[in-house]
């Protein structure tokens, strides 16, 4: 079965586009060398109408999935400050049937979470059979403003590396298929953004002053991010890197790579009972 588009838009065939995307492991990932801006070879508006239709093949391979009722798809969206994390996950996201989707934030362990490992918050909110959640941060924080941030030893997280590699394992082995993205920002797109928020009243609030702290450890974030990455994407749990300069462009690449997750598990409705065909209801 073909998964791209019928009709045919602009811009590369589905396989073609998250190919790209994609790290494969063992290809000697380096984050400097993936860009932050790609159009894709479209206008904004094709990257519209690409988004709007994947959207709409997303929304009937959700059904299936929950109609199907045994697999689940966890999605994590991680990015430094301004990328677009809530606004990629309100594009793509949107229209679906709510019953379906969950969102889950993640921000600093407090109480009962901070009183246990790192992956005990993170365990409770994984999607239910049928289910897509989509993690805005999630447990790769662990590895990555613990990490910058010195909270932890090195050696306390870098031994995290093969705990995310199993916990995914397990996951994917129950029946969940792990898929993570990171949208990729450049620094002076990010700051572009930060003043945006600064001079606009209705957006200043998201402007927190550590942002600036968080902004002055950026190589120290890219090199987290990188190790991260590498250590972690694998064949069954890969890791996308969407350019993330461009708002258009970036939801309309991660709404492919969430439709092409859901083309491979194909998920299937239940067979009907039998002589229902027959039935006139009057
Ligand atoms: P966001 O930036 O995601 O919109 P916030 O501004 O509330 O939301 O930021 C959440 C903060 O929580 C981030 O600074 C993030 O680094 C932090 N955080 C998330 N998970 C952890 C963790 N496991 N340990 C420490 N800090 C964390």
């Amino acid at each position: 079965m073909s998964h791209d588009l019928d009709p045919p838009v602009a811009g590369p065939g589905l396989r073609e586009l998250v190919d790209r995307l994609r790290v494969d492991p063992d290809d000697g990932f380096r984050l400097a060398d993936r860009a932050t801006e790609d159009d894709f070879g479209m206008t904004k508006d094709e990257a519209l109408a690409r988004l709007a239709a994947s959207r709409s093949r997303i929304d009937v391979l959700q059904q299936r999935l929950h109609a199907e009722g045994e697999r689940s798809v966890l999605f994590v969206i991680q990015a430094m400050d301004a990328a677009g994390k809530d606004g990629t996950i309100r594009n793509v996201l949107s229209g679906l049937n709510p019953a379906g989707i969950r969102v889950e934030s993640f921000k600093a362990p407090a109480g009962p979470e901070a009183q246990h490992d790192y992956l005990w918050r993170v365990h409770q909110v994984c999607p239910p059979r049928g289910g897509i959640t989509a993690f805005n941060r999630s447990h790769y924080e662990d590895v990555l403003v613990v990490r910058v941030k010195g909270f932890v030893p090195e050696q306390v997280w870098r031994r995290r590396y093969g705990h995310l590699r199993q916990f995914e394992q397990l996951l994917t082995d129950e029946g969940t298929t792990v898929v993570k993205v990171f949208l990729h920002v450049s620094a002076d797109e990010q700051a572009r953004r930060f003043q945006e928020r600064l001079d606009d009243p209705e957006k200043r609030w998201k402007f927190r002053r550590g942002d600036l702290d968080d902004r002055a450890l950026w190589t120290e974030f890219q090199a987290a991010y990188e190790d991260a990455i590498r250590e972690t994407s694998t064949a069954e749990c890969p890791w996308y890197v969407v350019p993330a300069d461009g708002n258009s462009r970036r939801n309309m690449a991660v709404a492919e790579i969430l439709r092409h997750t859901l083309e491979q598990l194909d998920p299937r409705i239940p067979e009907p009972e039998e002589g229902l065909e027959g039935i006139r209801i009057v």
